[in-house]
């Protein structure tokens, strides 16, 4: 009936496919390095979601770690000694150790934790099926206080997490007391009926339960049945509370398990003392702190665990989530104060904010919202209260007082919280909890500590404070060949080969480049690190060709069937090859930069700029609106009735550099959509009145930038505009 409860639904990125398909593509692929949190995550295996959330959890609670940590080899066992036979190695505790360690201090993005699981004697189906996160919380703790007996950590877990229940029933008659006590590690509190932690709490411990009527208690003292009244009151605390919310439950009726998802509320502080026996204690005793909530995110037949976890000695790197607030659009008000907060304590220009309101919302003040509320400078002085206008009514600010959106720069105090999901580690406001109030993405696990634990200064930022000496060493061992192996992958990412043509291999015929001679495959290669700049570039060639003399540019170049077409010269030496535009396997003309090109590339090269406007003919039964017009469509009055469904006329005019003399400088020719690339070409020429089989059609983007060359496709003009360059 539980048996695949908690299976993992396949998630984006969080599966054990995508791990797998990072191993493929390379051995020698460094794992990423830590993102920008600078805390590690951990690999799901395969539906290890709820292990990771809860190893994190403890990880970032100090005193666990630091209780771990304190346990030394002499008393564990060193893990290479773990096959030797009269060797006692305390595997569990020292595998949690180096897994600590590294989730401290390895630069990884993530760590594995396959050896733990090892440990735990965990086969491979194991993994994949998930168990309760709850349910491992117990068994990874009866499984390190089993495995650390007889040490001096045996008894740590039991110092931070357990408490105590004392069961009391009272005799209405003669007012004899039974007790009965209870530990816990953990504490299940009921969410079924209840709106919060705290009245569920109260139910437990505040309110009696009373035999009575038909349910009568027998009292031993006055040995017979009575009324009496059962209660019962926490009596010893631990240092950490740990709540487990009961979201499953058993629909009887249906006979099926069920996710309670109302809204169930829990605070980031709570004073336990109404719920516990009563003392003379100070308050401060019952005071705790929420920091860590392990949600459960599916339905129970499936689902996925993360963790938000508070990072008490800042480890992290936190910085304000980048998140977008849900705009209302129709409210300029609101849209006009997410833009402005947005440029952080700088003064925006109003022009610039039409713009950025342009790109918010896709559409103008003009079009959207100056009829109802006028010109926006009008807008923004009537709303002075929010919105300053200075440098003459040219540029706004936010009025500083005013409580924006996304103004939240240093975290406050005590609100490091980071969401700790697999591999990915994300910052996340406090606030955010309260999403986890309710829904099928809720909170499952609490976790509070007692106010009163306070850490040490020198614990702050620092994830080496209390590591084994020889764990810190073992982690800045791993980092330098981590270093090592993303140095050299970096390297080989960022090698191009580059191909070199050299004047003297080429002669100017029919206005372009071909080689003389040689095959293709004899020109020279050169590999070259991109991040080196283009004057290194230049003295490696110097030196590859001794015998040159005097200067030498580098043209990008690209070999076309028509011969070498030359492209931009790399001018500025400074600048990296990255930066120049340099990729695997470019062209490079090597060259004098004077005498062959200055006929061949400015001259006989660039002939013609074809347009064809009217690919997209305007049918006279359609609205403007319906036929696409818009702002800036270019229309073009043309002879003769509008072209059948099946055709585009192409109408193409050309800018020409080079005039032969009876080319006419307009001409328009039908095509038939389906037509291929070549036979348009042939029309094209037709019209125009050239020959000749040199010629192809390449296609230029608006900046007019020459594109790749059309191969022989089928030709589908009628949904764009385009440009055709013809050489
Ligand atoms: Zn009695």
């Amino acid at each position: 009936m539980f048996g695949n409860l908690f299976e993992e639904e396949e998630e984006e990125g969080f599966s054990s496919l995508s791990s797998k398909g990072r191993v493929v593509k390379g051995v020698d692929e460094p794992p990423p390095p830590r993102g920008k949190s600078n805390l590690c995550g951990i690999k799901n295996q395969g539906g290890t979601c709820y292990l990771n959330s809860l190893l994190q959890t403890l990880l970032f609670t100090p005193e666990f770690r630091e209780a771990l940590f304190s346990l030394g080899q002499e008393e564990l066992g060193r893990l290479e000694d773990k096959d030797k036979p009269e060797a006692k190695v305390r595997v569990i505790p020292l595998e949690l150790q180096r897994l600590f360690a590294r989730l401290l201090l390895v630069d990884q993005q993530s760590a594995s934790t396959a050896d733990l699981t090892d440990s735990f004697g965990w086969n491979s189906s194991e993994g994949t099926n998930q168990h309760d996160v709850q349910e491992l919380n117990r068994i990874l703790f009866s499984a390190l206080e089993h495995s650390l007996v007889d040490t001096s950590g045996s008894a740590f877990i039991h110092r931070l997490y357990h408490g105590t229940i004392v069961n009391s029933i009272v005799c209405k008659e003669c007012g004899n007391v039974s007790q009965r006590q209870e530990d816990f590690l953990d504490l299940t509190v009921c969410v079924c009926g209840v709106l919060s932690l705290e009245e569920a709490l109260w139910n437990m411990f505040v309110e009696e339960e009373l035999f009575e009527g038909n349910n009568l208690y027998r009292c031993a003292q006055c040995d017979r049945l009575v009324t009496a009244a059962k209660s019962a009151k926490l009596r010893k605390l631990p240092p950490f509370m740990t709540m487990s919310l009961l979201r499953f439950s058993f629909d009887f009726a249906k006979f099926e398990r069920y996710k309670e998802t109302g809204r169930y509320t829990f605070p980031l502080s709570i004073n336990l003392r109404p719920f516990c026996e009563p003392t003379d204690a100070e308050d401060s005793d019952y005071s705790y702190e929420l920091f860590s909530v392990i949600i459960h995110k599916g339905g129970c037949y499936g689902g996925h665990y993360h963790a938000y976890i508070r990072d008490i000695d800042e480890l992290g790197q936190w910085e304000p989530p980048v998140h977008e607030p849900k705009l209302q659009e129709d409210d300029p008000l609101s849209i006009l104060m997410a833009i402005i907060s947005q440029v952080l304590k700088e003064l925006v220009l109003l022009d610039q904010l039409g713009q950025k309101l342009m790109d918010k919302i896709g559409s103008s003040w003009s079009k959207k919202f100056r009829k109802q509320y006028g010109p926006i400078g009008k807008f923004l002085q009537s709303h002075s209260d929010v919105f300053m206008l200075v440098s003459n009514g040219t540029r706004v600010a936010l009025k500083a007082n005013l409580p924006s959106p996304d103004q939240h720069n240093e975290p406050p105090t005590g609100s490091h919280w980071f969401d700790l999901n697999d591999s990915t580690v994300t910052s996340i406001r406090e606030s955010d909890i309260e999403k986890q109030f309710q829904g099928k993405e809720s909170a499952y696990m609490l976790f509070y500590r007692k106010t009163q634990l306070h850490r040490p200064a020198e614990a702050r930022n620092n994830p080496q404070y209390k590591v084994p000496t020889h764990l810190v060493q073992r982690a800045q061992e791993e980092n330098v060949k981590l270093q090592e192996m993303r140095e050299k992958c970096e390297a080989t990412n960022n090698t191009v080969e580059l191909c070199l043509h050299l004047a003297s291999s080429y002669r100017l015929e029919n206005g372009a480049l071909q080689p003389v001679g040689k095959e293709p495959s004899e020109n020279p290669a050169l590999s070259f690190d991109r991040r080196k700049t283009v004057g290194d570039l230049r003295l490696a060639i110097y030196q590859m060709q001794e015998l040159w003399e005097g200067d030498m540019a580098l043209t990008v170049a690209k070999s076309l069937p028509a011969g070498l077409h030359l492209y931009n010269t790399l001018t500025d030496d400074n600048i990296s090859l990255n930066s120049a535009g340099i990729y695997n396997n470019t062209d490079l003309f090597v060259w004098n930069g004077r005498d062959v090109i200055a006929e061949c590339i400015y001259e006989p090269l660039v002939f013609f700029f074809f347009l064809i406007l009217a690919c997209m003919t305007v049918c006279e039964e359609l609205s403007v609106r319906d036929a696409g017009v818009r702002l800036m469509t270019t229309l073009t009055l043309c002879p003769g009735s509008s072209p059948r469904a099946s055709q585009v006329r192409l109408f193409f005019f050309f800018f020409f550099f080079y005039l032969k003399s009876s080319i006419k400088p307009f001409s328009t020719c039908s095509c038939i959509k389906t037509m291929f690339f070549s036979q348009c070409l042939k029309a094209m020429l037709e019209a125009v009145g050239l020959d000749g089989s040199c010629w192809h059609l390449r296609k230029l983007d608006w900046c007019e930038e020459v594109g790749e060359p059309l191969m022989d496709e089928v030709i589908i003009m009628n949904d764009i505009i385009s440009i055709f360059y013809v050489l």
